[in-house]
């Protein structure tokens, strides 16, 4: 098991953080890369010949090399935007493909653009998917079950795949060509890095058929009063001032996930999912699990039964047990299982057995409070 805790300032704090899946904690070395850039690199890049604003640009290339690396792409295939929501927003405005196919387990960020951009949708099973166009999540974030996209791939060889990777990619070993897929959505606060920064993958091939997103600065190549051309890809992508000391945050935060490797990342979370999944069955007379019975991502719904899933993270945080309760922004999903809300406990590399069976020692506490409220 890994033992990084140590690393996270914030988890010195006494809580069990187990809301990874909303947003991740951050290392000493991404607070730092962040403060440093402004201590030592700050400059906006592209404009400046003087060298501090070298410095800066040679920053950001580095952070999107590192990011094309971590998933397998090349640095111009890699869009850098707010997050997930906004990549999803941008192909679905701007790509605009006449019908999608989406699984119905997919957050709202991935679903409410499909929506509103006029597509017609179809809605399958994660299993099922097939189509021309198909938009996915890689992982859902309510349930952790795990698309199987290879599968996806095979059923229908020449669909374009869009995938939302909010919770695919921290957690994961990811390589977008062996995978075939041809975009790829994620948000760097999920993966160790600061908010405001996230990253869409668009296929080469694909990048000279996407027009703009937005317009402005730094996206242009020549300019008149009433035109303008457009710069190469991925500035073409990129107008305005980016978050600069974000994407080196998140540069950084790449570099601390790939000294511990994907691989081990995932070995980790599987470790604690197993674990977890065999103790909560062991509380079977008062809970309800959701989701797959193995083969998921570190992510656990459930209700403690007879009880709301807001009293049951209430009761939780008095004991400094942090989890989230809700909807989880994939309504129609939960819906489907006939309860208002659900609670979900995430992991991720900084959690440990410990802060599972502190979880499950206040399992009964929780039960027991509200029962006998009842009573
Ligand atoms: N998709 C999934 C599966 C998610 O879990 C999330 C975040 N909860 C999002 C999209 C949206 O990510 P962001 O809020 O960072 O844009």
């Amino acid at each position: 098991m890994l033992d990084v805790k140590k690393d996270f300032p914030i988890l010195r704090k006494s809580i069990v953080y187990l809301d990874s899946a909303a947003t991740s904690q951050k290392p000493y070395s991404v607070i730092n890369a962040i403060s440093n850039y402004y201590r030592h690199s700050n400059a906006n890049i592209h404009r400046g010949i003087y060298k501090l604003a070298q410095r800066s640009s040679d920053l950001i290339d580095l952070s999107r090399a590192k990011v094309a690396e971590l998933i397998g792409a090349d640095p111009e295939e890699i869009i850098f935007v707010s997050g997930t929501t906004e990549a999803v927003n941008f192909i679905a405005s701007r790509f605009r493909p006449p019908e999608v196919t989406l699984s119905v387990l997919e957050h709202h960020s991935n679903l409410i653009p499909w929506q509103q951009s006029g597509a017609k949708l179809k809605f399958m099973d994660m299993d099922d998917l097939t189509g021309n166009f198909i938009a996915v999540t890689g992982v859902s974030n309510l349930l952790g079950t795990i698309a199987p996209l290879s599968k996806i791939r095979k059923h229908s060889p020449k669909a374009l795949i869009f995938v939302d990777g909010a919770q695919l990619v921290p957690h994961f070993p990811v390589d977008v060509h062996k995978l075939g897929i041809d975009f790829l959505a994620f948000s760097g606060h999920k993966m160790l890095g600061p908010t405001g920064i996230g990253v869409l993958y668009v296929r080469k091939s694909l990048l000279n058929k996407l027009p703009p997103w937005l317009y402005g600065g730094d996206m242009i190549d020549e300019v008149t009063l009433t035109s303008a051309t457009w710069a190469e890809p991925p500035q073409k992508f990129e107008a305005g001032t980016l978050p600069l000391a974000e994407i080196v945050g998140l540069g950084a935060a790449v570099d601390y996930l790939q000294n511990i490797g994907m691989a081990a990342v995932r070995r980790h979370e599987q470790d604690l999912t197993d674990y977890a999944l065999a103790e909560f069955k062991k509380l079977k007379n008062i809970v309800t699990l959701y989701g797959p019975a193995s083969h998921r991502a570190g992510i656990i719904t459930f209700n403690v039964n007879g009880v709301h899933a807001h009293d049951t993270a209430q009761i939780l945080d008095e004991f400094g047990i942090c989890v989230r309760s809700g909807a989880h922004c994939a309504a129609p999903a939960v819906a489907r299982f006939g309860v208002p809300a659900m609670v979900r406990a995430s992991f991720y590399i900084y959690n440990s057995k410990s802060d599972i069976d502190y979880l499950i020692s206040k399992i009964p506490v929780v039960y027991d409070r509200l029962h006998r409220a009842d009573s």
